[in-house]
C-alpha cells in the first residue's frame, strides 16, 4: 500500500499513519486553520448541515480527532460517539470538550477496520478527513455498513481533485510547496505535512470512490463537490 510516496507494508502504514498523528496533535487544531484559511469550518459545517443530526439519534463520528464534527453535531442534541484510531488526537479533543464545557460525547479509540460495536449500533456514521488515512479503505466501509442499523446514513467528507482548470494548478503548487513549510513552521514537521499532501493525491477519483461505498452495500449514494472538487462530501443509506 502507499505512504505517500512510499510503497510499505499494510502494517507499516498503519503505524506511520499514527506516528504522523501522534506527532501534529497538539498543533492539529492551529494547523487546520493555517492551512485552509479557515476554510475548514464551513467546510465542516456544511458537511453536518447535510447529515441533518437529530436529537437523540446515536451518531458515530470515525476518525474524529479532536472533535470538530462531534462538536458540531452534539449541539443538535445527538449522542455522539467520537472514535479514532489514535488516543493522542482523542485525548486533545477531550480537552477541548471539557474546556467547551461540551457534554454527553463518547470517545473510543478504533480502528475503523475492525470496530468492536455490534451490528446496527448507529443512525449515522460520519467520517471526515479521515477515510484517506485508513489502511484498507473497504474494510473500513463494510464496517460501517455493518454498525448501522437499517435506514441509516453514511457521510464522508474528504479532500478529492478539484476539476476547475487553474485553481487545480494553483493548489497543487500552493501544497506542495507552502503546507510542508507551514507544517515546518508551526508543528515543526514538515514530513507528515508531505505525508497528508500526497495522501490526497493518491486517494480515489469521486467516481471511484462512490463506487467503493456502492460496493459496501450503501445504495442512493451521493457526490457533492465543493470548490470544483477540491472537497467532496460522500453519502449513501443503508436500506
Ligand atoms: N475528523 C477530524 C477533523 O475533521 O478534524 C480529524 C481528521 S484527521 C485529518 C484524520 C484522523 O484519522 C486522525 O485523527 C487519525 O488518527 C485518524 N485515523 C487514521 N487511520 C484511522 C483508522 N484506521 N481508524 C480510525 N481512525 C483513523
Amino acid at each position: 500500500v502507499s505512504f505517500g510516496y512510499q510503497e510499505v507494508s499494510p502494517e507499516e502504514k498503519t503505524r506511520r499513519v499514527g506516528a504522523v498523528f501522534s506527532s501534529v496533535a497538539k498543533k492539529y487544531d492551529v494547523m487546520n486553520d493555517a492551512m485552509s484559511a479557515g476554510l475548514h469550518r464551513v467546510w465542516k459545517d456544511r458537511f453536518v448541515r447535510r447529515v441533518k443530526p437529530r436529537p437523540g439519534e446515536a451518531i458515530l463520528d470515525m476518525a474524529g480527532g479532536t472533535g470538530d464534527i462531534a462538536f458540531r453535531m452534539a449541539r443538535h442534541g445527538a449522542q455522539v460517539t467520537v472514535s479514532d484510531i489514535n488516543q493522542d488526537m482523542l485525548d486533545v479533543g477531550m480537552e477541548r470538550a471539557a474546556r467547551r464545557g461540551i457534554e454527553g460525547l463518547g470517545w473510543s479509540c478504533q480502528n475503523a477496520e475492525e470496530l468492536t460495536f455490534a451490528d446496527r449500533s448507529f443512525d449515522a456514521y460520519t467520517i471526515a478527513f479521515g477515510i484517506r488515512n485508513v489502511t484498507r479503505i473497504d474494510a473500513a466501509l463494510a464496517e460501517a455498513f455493518r454498525v448501522l442499523r437499517f435506514g441509516g446514513r453514511f457521510f464522508c467528507l474528504e479532500f478529492s481533485t478539484t476539476q476547475w482548470p487553474g485553481f487545480k494548478e494553483a493548489y497543487d503548487a500552493y501544497s506542495h510547496h507552502l503546507v510542508p513549510r507551514l507544517g515546518q513552521m508551526i508543528a515543526g514537521d514538515a514530513e507528515s505535512y508531505r505525508y497528508l499532501i500526497e495522501s490526497i493525491r493518491r486517494f480515489p477519483p469521486m467516481p471511484r470512490f462512490e463506487q467503493m461505498i456502492r460496493e459496501a452495500g450503501f445504495t442512493r449514494t451521493k457526490v457533492e463537490p465543493i470548490l470544483g472538487g477540491l472537497v467532496a462530501i460522500h453519502s449513501g443509506w443503508k436500506a
